[in-house]
């Protein structure tokens, strides 16, 4: 089998809200053989930047666009393309950008081989562990307290059993800030493990002061409280508190989770496939995890391709515990992008069974909302 041709589809709704949503745009990816199976990738970043490290032509011998390296090599072999992909990109970054639009290819690559098997990606990863995962609702924090607690109640009503709020008003002032995680907690009753997402508003001796006000309301982890890189923050931070600490969506490469472990001491390591090299980047950040004994979760505010991979995924791997689902009330790209709706069931979803990713497009709704 041969790649033929690699795809790069940007679609973006008509009207653009600014607002924390990564659910507006997509950039597809798609990677056809001469076999005529294609397979599907998402790349959750900047969609023109991640474009131009795909389709730029050939400069020289370590600056070269991901398309041109890969046409014509065989999709089975996805450890060595990644290593290609990397190594004779070394000018366009070590984290960033590359590792994002490698991603999508990645994926791409696993989902033809599933295909052609006719077995689920988890399988060829060696997965097995579940049949189905708890999920936790990921919203935003409501304007106001008051708002977040209407949210958790309903969250609560449809059956989650966990639930996540983030971003938003918080990082505003302490009393605030406290009034919209007591007013989540209030909501969504004492049985519902809750998870704070702060959004890297804060230094580390605030994020300590919070982490203890919100510990109160027994929040399950508090998430991204520090900017991304801020590692010596994440170290005082964690050792100064007993709440769990979750980072890792802004992450990419090995060296950088390896420096979030190992430097800034996180309890709960985060991963979005779209950008952290696919499922052959993805499957070497939870070994690492796993040599320091730290539990994995996915970051996914995207599609239903980036929740469909992080599925097969955290099926393959020994410390996976929950996964992440938008419940967001917002743009529904995400529900019509794909002919598959993923869907949480008594707060659990299903692990994927179909042959590769088990996704896909709505053809029609490309070719309507498609920029490129
Ligand atoms: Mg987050």
């Amino acid at each position: 089998m041969k790649i033929t041709d690699i795809e790069t589809i940007y679609v973006r709704m008509q009207q653009i809200k600014t607002q924390c949503d990564s659910g507006q745009d997509a950039l597809v990816i798609k990677v056809h053989t001469d076999e005529g199976i294609t397979g599907l990738g998402e790349v959750d970043s900047s969609p023109m930047s991640a474009m131009g490290v795909i389709n730029g032509p050939y400069s020289h011998s370590i600056c070269c666009g991901l398309k041109d390296l890969l046409l014509g090599e065989d999709p089975f072999c996805t450890e060595y393309l990644w290593e290609k992909m990397f190594r004779r990109n070394v000018y366009v970054g070590h984290s960033g950008v590359l590792f994002h639009a490698i991603s999508g290819i990645d994926m791409a690559l696993w989902d033809i081989k599933g295909k052609k098997l006719g077995m689920p990606v988890w399988k060829l990863l060696g997965g097995g562990f579940h049949k189905k995962l708890p999920c936790y609702a990921s919203v935003l924090f409501g304007d106001t307290p008051e708002k977040t607690y209407d949210e958790a109640a309903r969250l609560r009503d449809l059956g989650f059993r966990a639930m996540k709020f983030g971003w938003g008003p918080m990082g505003k002032c302490a009393k605030n800030d406290e009034a919209l995680v007591a007013q989540a907690r209030k909501g969504a009753g004492d049985k519902v493990d809750l998870m704070v997402d702060a959004g890297l508003v804060w230094d580390a001796k605030t994020a300590i002061q919070r982490a203890e006000a919100f510990a109160a309301h027994n929040i399950f982890w508090l998430e991204e409280p520090l900017p991304a890189h801020d590692y010596e923050g994440y170290r005082r931070l964690s050792n100064a508190t007993s709440v769990r600490i979750a980072a890792g969506e802004e992450e990419d490469s090995l060296e950088g989770y390896r420096r979030l472990i190992t430097e800034g001491q996180v309890d709960v390591v985060q991963v979005d496939l779209t950008r952290c090299g696919g499922f052959t980047g993805a499957m070497k950040v939870a070994s690492l995890a796993v040599d320091f004994n730290r539990p994995v979760a996915n970051h996914g505010f995207s599609t239903y391709i980036n929740v469909a991979a992080a599925l097969h995924w955290l099926n393959s791997i020994p410390n996976a515990f929950i996964v992440e689902f938008v419940a967001q009330n917002g743009t529904d790209l995400r529900d019509m992008l794909t002919r598959q709706t993923i869907r949480a069931q008594d707060g659990f979803l299903q692990i994927p069974q179909e042959p590769g990713l088990g996704i896909d497009l709505n053809e029609e709704v490309i070719s309507r909302l498609r920029v490129n």
